[in-house]
């Protein structure tokens, strides 16, 4: 299965223009790989991933995910479809600041039908000893690992990130892609992931360009680099 986009055009309505956030967007991911999103500011970055993971509607196009056909979705079934295929990782972290480590995955845990093991998913994101520990106890490094735990026992077959080390010194950017890149060979988890960081786009088997609204370019990395 594959994500396929295509002709996927949405536009925000601010004052009197129109935004063009989307436009003619066309793009096919086959499963299991890491892909970058690359692109300026305002470029569409986000509302991509945002269509592709169900959170945004769109005005006309098709979207493919999973073997669902997104614009046929109602509102209830895209919650259905976003908690059985899709984990989402944002800049800032967003876990709950009066919950642990453990409760904060417990949370991702109760959303999904069908969870992976906490334990072994706290030890793969490297968190295990800190299961006890709250949010403001964490280094960003580590809240982000939690963030990833909590999405990851869900078992989606889609990670969704944006901006996932924006918040990050660059060494602790690179231990969360080393994380992703792991999760991706051990779960086979596809994991697209925005960013502003070439760096990051290198180690990627597949770099998507984009430019006011457009995917100007998508292409393999035949020699993806280890990071570290
Ligand atoms: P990127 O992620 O590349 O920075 P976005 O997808 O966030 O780009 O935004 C694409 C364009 O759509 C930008 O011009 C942005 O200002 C606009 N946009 C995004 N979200 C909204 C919104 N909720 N309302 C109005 N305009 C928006
Ligand atoms: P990472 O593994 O994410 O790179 P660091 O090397 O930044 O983590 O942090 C090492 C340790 O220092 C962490 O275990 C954490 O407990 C503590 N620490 C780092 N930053 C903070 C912070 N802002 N607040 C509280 N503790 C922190």
């Amino acid at each position: 299965m594959t994500i396929k986009v295509q002709n996927v055009n949405k536009k925000y309505r601010s004052g009197e223009v129109d935004i063009h956030a989307l436009r003619e967007a066309t793009l096919e991911v086959p499963d299991h790989e890491i892909v970058t999103i690359l692109g300026p500011s305002g470029s569409g970055k986000s509302t991509l991933l945002n269509v592709i993971g169900g959170i945004d509607q769109f005005d006309t196009g098709r979207i493919e995910v999973a073997g669902s056909y997104l614009e046929t979705l109602k509102s209830s079934q895209l919650t259905e479809f976003r908690r059985n295929n899709i984990g989402f990782i944002f800049q800032q972290y967003n876990l709950i600041p009066t919950l642990t480590v453990k409760e904060n995955v417990e949370v991702g845990k109760e959303l999904s039908s069908q969870p992976l093991d906490m334990e072994d998913i706290l030890q793969k994101v490297g968190m295990e000893d800190k299961e006890n520990k709250f949010p403001y106890q964490l280094s960003g490094g580590e809240q982000q690992r939690v963030a990833i735990a909590r999405a990851l026992i869900k078992n989606p077959k889609y990670l969704l990130c944006d901006e996932p080390t924006g918040a990050l010194d660059e060494e602790t950017g690179k231990k969360i892609l080393s994380l992703l890149k792991y999760v991706n060979s051990i779960y086979g988890t596809t994991v697209l992931i925005i960013t502003h960081n070439q760096g990051i786009g290198d180690m990627a088997n597949r770099v998507i360009r984009m430019k006011s609204g457009e995917i100007t370019d998508s292409f393999i990395n035949e020699h993806p680099i280890e990071p570290e």
